[in-house]
């Protein structure tokens, strides 16, 4: 907060596309999607309208004991898109609410199982260097010092288990032995504790705020085989990775995995208005429909639960996606982003890895590429990239000395072109800044 008054950072006041314009009309590229949840743009007129017309019919009406005509819409069409067996929605208005109703769901659900050796498995195990929300609970998930650290007596006890990303453990591993250790770690982890665990909580394919650390291609469908292997729930946390930053629509269908919970938020309306979904199977839905003499409830609300405009702005969403084919049309912007990557920013002498997922990317910033050591965290050098960048009127953001960056999918040619020309520049003049 001490340096934040110096930054003189800009206050936006409109967007136009891939464009952010601030209250002194300068224009910057939106890198990251206003921090990964644009998808087709700014301004987008369907979206806008459609959050108009939603207004003037209905701006809310409760979800406890009522519906609403987009929330009811958009659960079908939710189902109808998410991978198989994902059959009920129960909403919400942000990730970490998300990801906290999955956990409790969970957790409730082995509290309710009739089967008394059930009832104790209610403990998570979750992985290194995961990021699930701000919430308390999604916090308890959470696998990264630096966000989570502060908060430690707070939070519920979880086992962590080794996600298999290893640039910064030292020399070169292999990979596929590498994600099999792993997934021998996981596994020993729930034998270890397997009368006390029910459920795993996962990140498909990439940890975004870890700092974008891709997994190896066949993890998560290994976790998904322990976790039937051993009776266990799986959280899929598709907050980031959901809606097409990975080139595909969920993360889970590069591998055809079926979680047990899809969580969803940042992508989900558009990057128009805050809403969130958790959907799970029917086997869950089902226990909490309790007995006859013996209902249940899960007691779990939040005022603007199923808004109506924000299902509406998610409607209007997933209609872009399947009336311009987005997913099957962004396939060669992605190509040409990998291969400009590759070309300006591989061999610049401060990177040290470049991981990429779809259009999810983390560029890591060393010291030292051959001994992977990296730069005095008081130099600040994530930091003094993107303010560069910012120079140069392009919007990114850094993890730590991972700058990411994150397009919309509706980014041109010419707009991912001088995404990453200005990004390899910036790195290039932060870079010169600091080394005498
Ligand atoms: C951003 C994020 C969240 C939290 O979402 P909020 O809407 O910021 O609360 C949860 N999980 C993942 C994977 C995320 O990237």
């Amino acid at each position: 907060m001490r340096l934040w008054p110096r930054e003189n950072a800009p206050v936006i006041e409109r967007g136009e596309g891939s464009w952010l314009i601030d209250t002194r009309g300068r224009r910057y590229l939106d890198g990251v999607s206003s921090l990964w949840v644009t998808l087709h743009g700014h301004g987008r007129p369907e979206i806008v309208r459609a959050i108009a017309e939603q207004a003037a019919r209905l701006g809310h009406s409760t979800l406890l004991g009522l519906a609403n005509v987009p929330a009811s819409q958009l659960a079908e069409k939710l189902v109808e898109i998410a991978p198989d067996g994902l059959k009920r929605v129960f909403y919400s208005d942000n990730g970490s609410t998300a990801v906290e109703i999955a956990l409790k769901l969970a957790y409730q659900y082995r509290r309710l199982s009739p089967d008394p050796a059930e009832n104790g498995r209610t403990g998570f195990i979750a992985f290194r260097n995961a990021y699930h929300g701000d919430t308390v609970g999604s916090v308890s998930l959470g696998g990264i010092d630096l966000f989570h650290g502060t908060f430690r007596d707070l939070l519920f006890p979880v086992e962590f288990a080794e996600y298999p990303y290893y640039y910064r453990m030292g020399p070169p591993l292999d990979r596929g032995p590498y994600r099999d250790k792993c997934l021998a770690g996981l596994e020993e982890i729930v034998a270890r504790h397997a009368e006390r665990v029910g459920t795993v909580v996962i990140e498909p394919l990439v940890q975004g705020a870890g700092g974008m650390l891709t997994a190896e291609p066949g993890f998560l469908a290994g976790v998904r085989e322990i976790c039937d292997r051993w009776g266990l729930l799986l959280v899929a946390d598709e907050v980031a990775t959901g809606f097409g930053r990975t080139g595909r629509m969920f993360a889970c269908e590069h591998e055809a995995v079926r979680p047990d919970f899809l969580c969803l938020a940042k992508g989900l309306s558009g990057g128009y208005l805050p809403l969130a979904a958790t959907l799970t199977t029917e086997a869950v839905y089902e226990r909490f429909l309790g007995t006859p003499g013996n209902p249940v409830t899960f007691y779990h609300g939040h005022s603007y639960t199923g808004n109506p405009i924000a299902c509406a702005a998610a409607l209007a969403n997933l209609d872009i996606f399947e009336r311009e084919k987005v997913i099957e049309r962004m396939q060669p912007g992605l190509e040409h982003f990998a291969r400009l990557l590759k070309e300006r920013i591989e061999p610049l002498e401060a990177v040290g890895e470049v991981r990429r997922r779809g259009f999810m990317t983390g560029i890591e910033l060393v010291a030292d590429r051959s001994r992977r050591t990296p730069f005095d965290p008081a130099l600040r050098l994530g930091k003094r990239v993107i303010l560069e960048a910012r120079r140069r009127g392009v919007i990114i953001r850094p993890l730590g000395d991972v700058v990411v960056l994150l397009p919309h999918l509706s980014f041109t040619r010419d707009e991912l072109t001088t995404l990453v020309e200005v990004t390899a520049a910036s790195i290039e003049t932060a870079c010169a800044e600091v080394r005498p």
